[in-house]
C-alpha cells in the first residue's frame, strides 16, 4: 500500500474491504484532518463526534478515549488476550450486516480479507469446503438448498474471507440480512 496508512495485521487492507476511505473529515479522537477515516462499526457507551482515523485505530487511542471496540470479541476466546486486544481495540472492524466477528485458525487470529462473493470464494476451494461443514454443523441439512446457498454469494449474502496469518489458509464465514 503506498498511501503510508498504517498496517494492521489482522486487517491488512483496509481500503478493499471499504474500511477505511479517502475523506477530508476531522478524526473524532485527533481532531485532525489526516485525509482518512474509517467507515465501519464501533461499540462504545460513549457519545462520539464523528469517525476516527486509521492512525488513531492503530495506537489505540480512539478505544481508549471512548471505551469501545471496534469488533465484537465473539469468536476470539482461543486467542491471547494481547491479539484479542489488538483485533478489537487496534483494528479496523468491516461492514457487515450482522454483527461482524473475527475467525480464528491455528489458535490465532485470521485477517480479514473482505466480502466476497461465490467466485472469489471458490478460487480458494479449503474455504468453501470449511464454509460448508461450518453450515452443515449449523442444521443446513438439505444439500441442494446448501448449494444454491453458497453458488448464490453475493447476492443477498456474502462471505466473509479470512486467511490464516500463521499457516496461509483461507477460511470463510457466511453473512446475510
Ligand atoms: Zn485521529
Ligand atoms: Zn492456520
Amino acid at each position: 500500500m503506498s498511501v503510508g496508512l498504517p498496517f494492521f495485521r489482522y486487517h491488512p487492507d483496509p481500503l478493499a474491504s471499504g474500511s477505511i476511505r479517502a475523506s477530508a473529515e476531522v478524526c473524532a479522537c485527533c481532531e485532525r484532518g489526516r485525509e482518512w477515516i474509517y467507515t465501519a462499526t464501533f461499540y462504545t457507551a460513549h457519545e462520539v463526534n464523528g469517525r476516527f482515523c486509521p492512525w488513531c485505530i492503530a495506537d489505540g487511542s480512539a478505544a481508549e478515549r471512548f471505551e469501545g471496540e471496534f469488533t465484537d470479541s465473539y469468536g476470539l476466546e482461543a486467542v491471547s488476550e494481547d491479539v484479542l486486544h489488538e483485533v478489537t481495540r487496534r483494528t479496523p472492524g468491516f461492514h457487515a450486516w450482522q454483527d461482524p466477528h473475527w475467525l480464528v485458525h491455528c489458535q490465532e487470529a485470521a485477517a480479514f480479507v473482505g466480502e466476497v462473493g461465490y467466485t472469489e470464494l471458490a478460487a480458494h476451494p479449503e474455504a468453501l469446503d470449511q464454509l460448508r461443514t461450518d453450515m452443515r454443523l449449523d442444521g443446513w441439512n438439505d444439500e441442494d438448498r446448501l448449494e444454491h446457498f453458497l453458488i448464490h454469494l453475493g447476492g443477498g449474502a456474502t462471505a466473509m474471507l479470512f486467511r490464516c496469518t500463521v499457516c496461509g489458509v483461507h477460511l470463510a464465514y457466511a453473512d446475510a440480512s
